[in-house]
């Protein structure tokens, strides 16, 4: 395995005072972990240096075509002081799915982690400690070549950064009204949908911000070529509650695969439940909300863990599900998620990965 050399910063930030003013994504720890590639040489000069700018070229590919690649998870400071992560070998293995699609050179996934947890134990002291905060790790690579023609980069660079953020739910777990999107799509088999790449994002953007004007948190993405089936919802994925079955849309090409889905469904297994990874179509659903069987709906993944779905609007329909509010499952998956990530029950899955 690669070293990895060590720059300690000589000027420390002041940490943000008030950890109940966080939000997300907010504040930057004082270091950062670097990797370079380049064609021939492979992965190399891996590093932790002091947080700061990048220089880049202007003719710098991402910039230009959006070769990039990125990935979320979090540390989570144990009552005991410890430092857990969540599964973090699934990030990394999905940094590699994510990078084959873009044609961003491999990354080692051992190695990958290893420097997520040397970079967190440098910033421990940036580990937020009240309720539900955690530390937010952001690993991303992006393409530098100084080049405007269209090609796979042959110059790359593997940046993490790591970011404390507050409660999603300072208020407790709040159920989320969701506009089903019929005009915008995000994703279509063939293309990025089940990789994690900013491009993606910048699809959806303009769908999020129309929702919002109409006040509605998030979108329910419909299949890019019938825009009839459900796919996610926002930026996580989905899953409805009908008639006692627990049904999430299978990953077929366009949807991202979610650490926390995963999880999700291997919990609710264990407990006996029903979970179908099929198609599910929006008629399907408004079909279950009319004859009183659309028990829950949420969304799954690492920022909000669950996000209870209180009601779906689509065209001039309303559903309200579960009087608008949080379902059993539901309450159950996030206690159940959260209790891992933090360490306060027992991690029978070993899902969780000590950094100290
Ligand atoms: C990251 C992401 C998710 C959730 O994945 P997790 O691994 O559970 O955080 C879902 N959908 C999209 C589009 C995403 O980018």
């Amino acid at each position: 395995m690669q070293e990895i050399r060590i720059e300690r910063t000589t000027a420390p930030k002041a940490k943000p005072a008030d950890q109940s003013k966080l939000g997300f994504g907010n504040y930057y720890t004082d270091h950062m972990f670097l990797m370079n590639y380049d064609k021939g040489e492979g992965w190399h000069d891996a590093r932790i240096v002091p947080y700061g700018n990048i220089s880049l070229d202007p003719a710098a590919m991402c910039l230009h075509y959006g070769q990039e690649v990125f990935e979320g998870l979090k540390a989570y400071r144990a009552d005991d002081g410890g430092i857990l992560l969540f599964r973090p070998d699934r990030n990394m293995a999905r940094m590699n799915l994510s990078n084959e699609r873009l044609c961003i050179p491999e990354i080692d996934e051992e190695f990958a982690v290893e420097a997520i947890k040397q970079l967190v134990s440098i910033d421990e002291d940036w580990i937020p400690t009240a309720e539900g905060t955690s530390l937010y790790i952001r690993p991303f690579i992006f393409a530098v070549d100084p080049h405007v023609g269209v090609h796979p980069a042959h110059h790359l660079i593997f940046c993490i950064i790591l970011s404390p953020v507050g409660a999603y739910y300072p208020e407790g777990l709040n159920p989320v009204k969701i506009y089903v999107e019929q005009n915008y799509v995000r994703a279509v088999k063939g293309g990025m949908g089940f990789a994690k790449t900013g491009g993606n994002y910048a699809a959806s953007l303009k769908a999020q911000d129309e929702a919002d004007a109409v006040g509605y948190t998030q979108v329910l993405w419909l299949d890019g070529v019938e825009r009839k089936y459900i796919e996610e919802v926002g930026t996580m994925n989905v899953f409805f509650v009908i008639d006692g079955e627990v049904i999430t849309p299978a990953l077929q090409g366009s949807i991202l695969g979610g650490v926390t889905r995963m999880s999700c469904i291997e919990l609710l297994r264990s407990w006996g439940l029903t979970v179908t990874e099929r198609k599910l179509s929006i008629e399907e659903v408004a079909k279950a909300a009319d004859e009183g069987k659309l028990n829950e709906a949420f969304g799954s993944g690492t920022a909000a863990v669950i996000s209870p779905i209180g009601e779906l609007k689509w065209g001039d329909k309303k559903m309200i599900i579960n009087n608008g509010e949080i379902g059993e499952i539901s309450q159950k998956l996030y206690d159940n998620l959260t209790g891992i990530q933090w360490g306060k029950l027992p991690d029978t899955f070993g899902w969780t990965v000590k950094v100290k």
